[in-house]
């Protein structure tokens, strides 16, 4: 069965070297915080840990937007860990093989740009610009070599969009201008509650209506 699918890959940069330089202990103690950190965001934003690669991690999402959305949240969140992350994406076509396996050059393609992404990069592949969330953009640094997609990549980074006045969202810790929030709220004094998605602001409105009983 064909399906339209995004597919992500996440991987920490150098674990091994930082195994053997730290210890077992250490590197799996940050190896679960990393595993604890996509947990969380995947289940909230509704998009699928495929598989775990070790010291990475394989994301589906039926829609892209959720997709870019963990992962620029996850690299907002390790932004000053030990280790930095590297990030592929793609959205596209794909053989969904016995009900769990992924088949095809799309699902590679985001394993071959998280291979070739710099530490702290997000390389996103062909059609997936039009998902980005209004906080974020993509930078385009020309062309990306990578073998057997030869002519077709270009290197597109996403990050997080540079903001005059961007205010923390209480659930994700991403920092939001109120211009570029999907979604706003009041606080108890009134003052204004920024959201990067539905999906932070539903987590936060059902923790504050929790807090009522
Ligand atoms: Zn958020």
């Amino acid at each position: 069965m064909e399906v339209d699918r995004s597919f992500a890959f996440v991987d920490l940069c150098g674990f091994t070297a930082y195994t053997e330089a730290n210890g077992s202990s250490v590197a799996t103690q940050l190896l679960a915080a990393f595993r604890l950190a996509v947990r969380d965001i995947a289940s909230r934003r509704g998009v699928r840990i495929a598989k775990w690669l070790g010291d990475g991690a394989m994301i589906v999402g039926v829609e892209p937007q959720p997709v870019l959305e963990l992962l620029l949240e996850v690299e907002h969140r390790a932004a000053n860990n030990s280790l930095a992350l590297r990030h592929g994406v793609t959205f596209g076509k794909a053989i969904l093989f016995e009900g769990d396996d992924y088949i095809g050059s799309v699902v590679n393609l985001a394993k071959r740009l998280c291979d070739a992404a710099a530490p702290h990069e997000i390389l996103v592949g062909p059609d997936v610009g039009l998902y980005v969330p209004p906080w974020g953009q993509i930078d385009d640094e020309g062309e990306l070599l990578i073998k057997g997609f030869e002519g077709v990549l270009r290197r597109q980074r996403l990050e997080l969009r540079t903001m005059e006045h961007p205010v923390p969202d209480p659930v994700c810790g991403l920092p939001i201008d109120p211009e570029l929030a999907v979604a706003l709220a009041l606080d108890d004094d009134g003052g204004p509650v920024v959201f990067c998605s539905s999906a932070c602001e539903l987590t936060w409105r059902s923790s504050t209506a929790g807090n009522l009983f």
